[in-house]
């Protein structure tokens, strides 16, 4: 038997073709010592009426970020179904272990779900997740929103963001729709390792994909939640799903157009920013410092800007790394 053919152990206690609302979970058999006969309950709720497009609405991919688990189980408690035309798909707690443990990656198998597609029904917790998705929440989808912030590593400026695409039609639905979301940046992004991820799967199977980076630190904000609610509304709208009309906030365009985007660490120690999330840089600018924390009288490694650009990104514990991401610097393009 292959992957293809091999059944998902995941059970759905909702019926995705009823019309209403329906809250209900995605029950993943998990046998383990305090629970031989458990499971991993993934909660979910459908809302639907009538036929027209789908959209899937996810939160939790990575477990420390919180606007999208915020603001979806707020729209799974209100939005009723003669307020659309269509489906959505409302999955706040993607992968639910990595949520419940407050952690990027899954407690239980260490697997990163945004980095674990196209999954195995018959692998490790994180990947039948992602194999439920690929297989069958994916294709039921016109349009997928995908709602990350940083973690508590990282932190963003607030930006919506769709990815450069060889089909161009696909990339201008992309980003219309990552512009009718409205947050205060719009981002063309380059992926470190685009591999495994969630928006490698739903892009290579067609899909109107827009993911976001909303803010960070391991909590979430008033601005940056307000953010996700409007944008959620806004790109409900633009997807003829909800009724109403898009309440557009002009989003500065954004763009990584290479590599020179990333300043990595290659030092260990105490971060000292020299410059703020949000502040336009100049090639060659001091970014930060890195301090020797085992001794006192030693000159601090400085980091500078790579290129000149808008400081969209940068690591968030006072403690840095060999190997970490310290900034990023992305293009303005208006
Ligand atoms: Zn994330």
């Amino acid at each position: 038997m292959t992957d293809a053919t091999r059944k998902n152990p995941i059970i759905s206690t909702v019926d995705f073709g009823r019309d209403g609302v329906q809250h209900g979970y995605l029950k993943l058999p998990y046998s383990r010592d305090d629970s031989a006969w458990g499971a991993v309950m993934i909660p979910i709720t459908v809302v639907k009426n009538g036929t027209g497009p789908t959209a899937l609405l996810t939160g939790g991919n990575h477990g420390d970020e919180y606007e999208g688990p915020i603001a979806l189980s707020k729209l799974a408690l209100t939005l009723m179904a003669c307020d659309i035309q269509g489906r959505v798909i409302i999955v706040p707690f993607m992968n639910t272990p990595a949520f419940h443990a407050g952690t990027r990656v899954s407690p239980i198998d260490a697997g990163n779900l945004n980095r674990s597609f196209p999954g195995r029904p018959d692998g490790t917790v994180t990947e039948k997740i992602a194999d439920y998705f690929q297989r069958t929440l994916l294709p039921m989808a016109d349009i997928v929103l995908d709602i990350h912030s940083g973690g508590k590593t990282l932190d963003f400026v607030p930006f919506a963001a769709c990815h450069v695409l060889c089909d161009k039609a696909a990339q201008s639905k992309a980003e219309a729709a990552m512009l009718a979301f409205g947050a205060p940046y719009a981002m063309r992004m380059l992926e470190l390792d685009a591999v495994g991820m969630f928006d490698t799967a739903a892009e290579e199977m067609g899909k109107v994909f827009v993911a976001t980076e909303l803010g960070g630190g391991g909590s979430s904000s008033a601005r940056t939640v307000a953010i996700a609610d409007h944008g959620i509304r806004n790109l409900l709208i633009h997807s003829g799903i909800l009724r109403g009309e898009v309440q557009l906030n002009e989003s500065a365009l954004l763009d990584m157009p290479d590599g020179d985007c990333f300043v990595t660490c290659e030092d260990s120690g105490l971060l000292e920013m020299c410059r703020d999330l949000g502040e336009k840089v100049s090639r060659g600018d001091l970014l930060a410092r890195i301090h020797n924390i085992h001794r006192t009288g030693a000159t601090p490694v400085e980091y500078r800007a790579k290129r000149s650009g808008l400081l969209v990104a940068r690591h968030f514990p006072g403690l840095v790394q060999c190997g970490d991401t310290l900034v990023v610097v992305a293009d303005v393009l208006v």
